[in-house]
């Protein structure tokens, strides 16, 4: 195997040596954006298990000679939405040791929701279905982890849920990862866990250092794509 590839090569080789199937299973909905992923160090080859199989055996010793490299995607480089190819102005990553950024949400149902509820739910705007728990409730707004789909769950895990129909995002909180905003200003931003890897707008509203609050999100941005 070559892996004396340049920095411009690499993702092409990281999505040649994935497995291919595009399950889903990884987290990401295909191989090319699980290489993405790879390459900017937000997950780990264990997450696709088709790897540790003995006929992929090669590739994945390969792809780690390959991820070894520190930096692979140089700091400055773009952030754009694969979905639409928006430039974002940072990533947002989760907090020290969660699992994802948290989502504040306005719920619409009048069930009675409580701190570790599994709740399953649409933003408002969005076409994916999430789950997720609930890390508190305050005045009728629930702050959120999210779970999965369920492939992020793992295929033998049961659980209960509460569907509670369509949700409003109105909040995110994480570690900002690139260039760092004031408060008060509007910024487009990716979130890392988001299934669709789709730019979100919204406004600053606190910040400690890289831990940032963002409110009024919206998935509509108004700019024009990068691509196209
Ligand atoms: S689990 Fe592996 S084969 Fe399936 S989409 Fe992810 S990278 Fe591709």
């Amino acid at each position: 195997m070559d892996n004396s590839s340049t920095n411009s090569e690499h993702p092409k080789s990281v999505e040649k040596l994935l497995p291919g199937f595009n399950c889903g299973i990884c987290g990401y909905a295909r191989c090319d954006e699980f290489a993405g992923a790879l390459l900017k160090k937000w997950t780990q080859l264990e997450k696709c298990r088709f790897l540790y199989q003995e006929i992929f055996e090669d590739n994945r010793n390969a792809l780690e000679e390959i991820l070894k490299e520190e930096k692979i995607i140089p700091e400055e480089e773009k952030v754009v939405g694969l979905l639409d190819g928006y430039e974002a102005d940072f990533i947002l990553k989760p907090l020290p040791d969660e699992s994802s950024c948290r989502e504040v949400l306005y719920p619409f149902t009048r069930k009675e929701l409580k701190e570790g509820d599994i709740i399953r739910y649409r933003p408002l705007g969005c076409p994916i279905i999430h789950f997720a728990r609930i890390l508190n409730e305050d005045n009728g707004l629930i702050t959120v982890h999210l779970v999965g789909p369920c492939h992020r769950l793992g295929e033998d895990v049961e659980f209960d849920y509460l569907d509670i129909g369509v949700c409003m995002v109105g909040g995110f909180e994480g570690i900002i990862q690139g260039k760092l905003p004031a408060v008060g200003e509007t910024i487009r931003f990716l979130p890392v866990h988001c299934m669709m890897q789709k730019v979100h707008s919204g406004v600053v509203v606190q910040l400690e250092g890289r831990r940032a609050i963002i409110e009024g999100i919206d998935l509509k941005v108004w700019a024009p794509p990068i691509k196209g």
